[in-house]
């Protein structure tokens, strides 16, 4: 046998709480006991998304609450600005083609981010600009944008600020409501840590008077309608029950340990992982310090002479640890470490003695050992103890 583990930037591991939440038998959807499930649920994605506005759940996975956040608030031919500087920047500016928008695309090289001076003169050069849409952690190249600041330059303008927050919101720290962002996107297969299938979406009172005049085709992912169900505690069609189940608990399990917590736990192990890496020579393939590195991912670079398409292959295949490799044309010269959702100290030691022996057998020259050594000694120093007792017998 070989013992397995998911440590991709999303899907990432789901606790066994979860999990078990999740076999029991199936509930019927229009039942007052899933309404509770579905009001209680709406409640505590609120105080993760930071907002008073409601979050709605669609059944679907991430992109699909990407692509609603263009159909529910642009009409065929309406001007958007979207920033990219990854594969899921440009998936906005796709589907924003795909509906026939006009979209202005601020670019930046991979492994860089926008800022938010550039969205003020793009915003003076398109005053017609009805939206600008930015992911926070940009999955694909692991730097986290400035969405605080990028969201202070909108919010001055009568465009909407949107704001693709799957492997962020949840994971680092998100204010939609003090930071001025409209609409909202999150993922349930990331921070969530439930399996695919649900994103969750917010909107503010700014989107919806734009909602009310846009003119894209919409059925299933009609936004207006969810909400108008959610106050009656139900969905417009039949959501995934099981998810909706199993992220009840997650939820709690979020909000039990505090989202401050939550928040300060992935930075310090994402910041575990970036000096680990470095101490055996490796690279991140964010430009930091000119970029904040996101704290849900970290991209490495593959470092010179060893076949970077074969890294995730040996972790995964000889070793039990998934990873991911570079997406498009990132395939071969970045490699990355998931470290979002269910995480902890443990899990940056399994995933860096896996990535050292893929790396060894590959022909990289390093001393075995030194990346792990490296995080357990930030581990010492800078992680909080519990409070347990610990007992001297040992039980
Ligand atoms: C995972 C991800 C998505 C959504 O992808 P799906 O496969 O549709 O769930 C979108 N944006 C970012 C930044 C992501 O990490």
């Amino acid at each position: 046998m070989m013992k397995r583990f998911l440590c991709a930037p999303g899907p990432t591991a789901v606790p066994s709480e979860v999990l078990v939440e999740m076999a029991r038998p199936l509930m019927h959807h229009r039942t007052p006991q899933f309404s509770e499930v579905v009001a209680e649920n709406a409640e505590m994605l609120k105080k993760v998304f930071k907002t008073s506005s409601p979050v709605l759940t669609l059944t679907a996975s991430g992109t699909g609450g990407m692509e609603a956040s263009i159909t529910n608030f642009m009409s065929p031919g309406d001007t958007i600005i979207v920033l990219s500087a990854g594969k899921f920047g440009e998936r906005f500016a796709e589907i924003g083609r795909a509906y026939g928008l006009n979209v202005v695309e601020l670019k930046a090289e991979y492994g860089k981010d926008i800022k938010a001076e550039e969205v003020r003169e793009a915003l003076k050069k398109y005053p017609e600009a009805k939206g600008v849409y930015t992911e926070y952690s940009e999955t694909s190249t692991a730097v986290a944008f400035d969405v605080k600041g990028i969201a202070s330059v909108v919010r001055e303008t009568s465009a909407i600020m949107v704001v693709d927050g799957i492997t962020a919101i949840g994971a680092m720290e998100f204010e939609m409501d003090e930071w001025g962002v409209d609409v909202a996107i999150a993922g349930a297969q990331k921070s969530f840590m439930i399996p695919a299938g649900l994103a969750f979406v917010a909107y503010s009172s700014k989107a919806e008077k734009l909602m009310k005049e846009a003119k894209l085709p919409r059925f299933y992912f009609d936004l207006a309608k969810e909400r108008k169900n959610l106050e009656k505690k139900t969905t417009a069609w039949t959501p995934a029950i099981s998810l909706f189940m199993g992220l009840n608990v997650a939820l709690k399990m979020m909000l039990e340990e505090g989202m401050e917590n939550v928040i300060k736990r992935h930075y310090l192990v994402a910041e575990t992982f970036r000096q680990a890496v470095q101490a055996i020579g490796l690279h991140l393939f964010a430009d930091v310090p000119n970029v904040r590195p996101s704290d849900s991912v970290t991209a490495i670079r593959v470092p010179e002479g060893v076949d970077g398409a074969k890294i995730p292959a040996y972790m995964r295949n000889k070793y039990g640890v998934t990873i991911a490799g570079g997406q498009g044309s990132m395939k071969g010269k970045i490699f990355r470490l998931g470290h979002l959702g269910y995480v902890d100290k443990s899990d940056i030691v399994v995933e860096l003695q896996a990535m050292e022996l893929a790396l060894k057998e590959l022909g990289y020259t390093f001393e075995l050992g030194k990346s792990v050594a490296a995080a357990q000694e930030y581990i010492l120093k800078n992680f909080p103890v519990p409070n347990v007792a610990v007992s001297e017998a040992g039980d």
